[in-house]
C-alpha cells in the first residue's frame, strides 16, 4: 500500500456559544482536516486544530506547514508511520499542530487498512468506557454557576472552570465559590487559570484562595516558561497542579518532572504532534509517577476521536476532554453520537470509527489543496 495523495482541507466550524478564557474569546473553530489516498483506494483523516496561544501555529501557518510536508508522504508505505513521523521532523521543526494532522491521518489509515481499531493500535484497551467533564467558559460568578448547574443537569458530574484575572484575584476566587455553592460538594470542580495569574506570587495567592473549594486540581496558574515558578505554586499552594500550556512534548515532560513541576499533565494532540508523541511524553510521566489528562484545543469529530483512542488506550490517563463535539453548532463527523451525558462509547469500526461527512465538510471549507 502506497500513499499516492494529500489533500488538505481549511474548515471552519460555528460554536454554539463563544468559548472564553484567560487569553481571549473564540466564535468559531478553525482546523486543517488531512485526508490520505492510497493506491488500494483506503483512505485516512486527520486534523490540525491550531491555537497560536499554545503553538504558535495560525490557522494559515498550519495549512502552509501540510503543503510543505505532505509532498514527504507521496509513494510511502503508511505501515512505515514511525519513519515518516521522523522525516517530517527532520523537515520542519517544531509545528506539533501541522504533525499531529498528519499522524491522526496515518492512524486512522493504518487502522482501516488493516481493520483494527486505532485504540489497538496504541496498545490495546486499558478500559471499557470514559467519562469527559464540560467546560464553563470565564464570565460572571453567577453565570458561571448558573452554567455549571446546566451542566450538573445534563448529567455531568464534573465541571471545569475556566478563570485566570492576574488584576483581580478575588474575582476569581468567587468565580469559584459562586460555583461550589451552586453545584454542592459532590460535583468535581476543575480549575484552568490558563497561565491568567501569570507569577508564581499571584498564582499561590490564587491557588491557596480556591483551596477551600476542594478543586480536583489547578491548572497553568503560571506563564507556560516558568518551569520553575510552577514547581513553586505546586510546593506552596495545598492544591494539585496540572501542566498543560508548559509542556507540548515529551522534553518538556522530562524537564518538568526533574524539577517536579507539577502533580499532573494536560497532553493534547495538537501539543505534542499526535498519537506517536503522546505515547513518549505519557511513558516519562507514567514513569515518574504522573497521572495524565487527555485534553482537546476544541477539536472537531477527527481529532476528538484521536483523543478518546489515545484515552482509551492509557491506563495513566485518569480524565478526559474531549467534549469539542459537544461544542460544536455544526461538526463534520458525526462523534457526537457517541456522547450521552458524561459517558463516551469510543466508536469501535476500523481506524477512528467514524466517517466524515462530505457534504457537511463542503458547507464549511474553504480553498482545498491536493498534493498528488
Ligand atoms: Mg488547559
Amino acid at each position: 500500500m502506497r500513499i499516492t495523495g494529500v489533500e488538505l482541507i481549511p474548515i471552519r466550524l460555528p460554536l454554539v456559544e463563544p468559548f472564553i478564557i484567560s487569553y481571549g474569546t473564540f466564535p468559531d473553530v478553525e482546523s486543517v482536516l488531512v485526508r490520505l489516498e492510497t493506491d488500494d483506494g483506503t483512505t485516512g483523516w486527520g486534523e490540525g486544530t491550531p491555537d497560536p496561544h499554545v503553538t504558535g501555529e495560525t490557522f494559515g501557518g498550519v495549512l502552509e506547514t501540510l503543503r510543505l510536508l505532505a509532498p514527504t508522504l507521496l509513494g510511502r508505505d503508511p505501515l512505515d508511520r514511525t519513519a515518516l513521523i521522523s522525516d517530517l521532523d527532520r523537515r520542519i521543526s517544531g509545528n506539533p499542530t501541522a504533525k499531529a494532522a498528519i499522524d491522526i491521518a496515518l492512524h486512522d489509515l493504518v487502522g482501516r487498512a488493516t481493520g483494527l481499531p486505532v485504540w489497538a493500535l496504541l496498545g490495546g484497551r486499558s478500559r471499557t468506557h470514559l467519562t469527559i467533564s464540560r467546560v464553563v467558559s470565564m464570565k460572571t460568578p453567577s453565570e458561571m454557576a448558573a452554567d455549571a448547574v446546566a451542566h450538573v443537569g445534563a448529567g455531568f458530574n464534573t465541571v471545569k472552570l475556566k478563570i485566570g484575572d492576574a488584576n483581580d484575584v478575588a474575582l476569581d476566587i468567587r468565580r469559584v465559590a459562586a460555583v461550589r455553592e451552586a453545584v454542592g460538594p459532590d460535583i468535581a470542580i476543575k480549575i484552568d487559570v490558563n497561565q491568567g495569574w501569570r507569577t508564581p506570587g499571584i498564582a499561590i495567592q490564587g491557588a491557596r484562595g480556591v483551596a477551600p473549594y476542594l478543586p480536583a486540581y489547578v491548572e497553568q496558574p503560571v506563564d507556560w516558561r516558568d518551569l520553575e515558578g510552577l514547581a513553586e505554586v505546586r510546593r506552596m499552594a495545598g492544591v494539585p497542579i496540572m501542566a498543560d500550556e508548559a509542556i507540548h512534548d515529551a522534553h518538556d515532560a522530562l524537564r518538568a518532572v526533574s524539577l517536579r513541576a507539577c502533580d499532573l499533565i494536560n497532553i493534547k494532540l495538537m501539543k505534542s504532534g499526535g498519537l506517536l508523541g503522546s505515547l513518549t511524553l505519557n511513558a516519562i510521566a507514567e514513569t515518574a509517577g504522573y497521572t495524565c489528562q487527555v485534553g482537546t484545543m476544541v477539536e472537531s469529530s477527527i481529532a476528538s476521536a484521536a483523543g478518546l483512542h489515545l484515552a482509551l488506550a492509557l491506563a495513566n490517563v485518569h480524565t478526559v476532554e474531549m467534549g469539542g463535539p459537544l461544542m460544536l453548532a455544526e461538526d463534520i463527523g458525526g462523534l457526537s453520537d457517541y456522547y450521552a451525558g458524561e459517558m463516551v462509547r469510543v466508536p469501535a469500526g476500523p481506524g477512528l470509527g467514524i466517517e466524515p461527512n462530505e457534504r457537511a465538510i463542503e458547507r464549511f471549507a474553504g480553498q482545498r489543496i491536493w498534493i498528488h
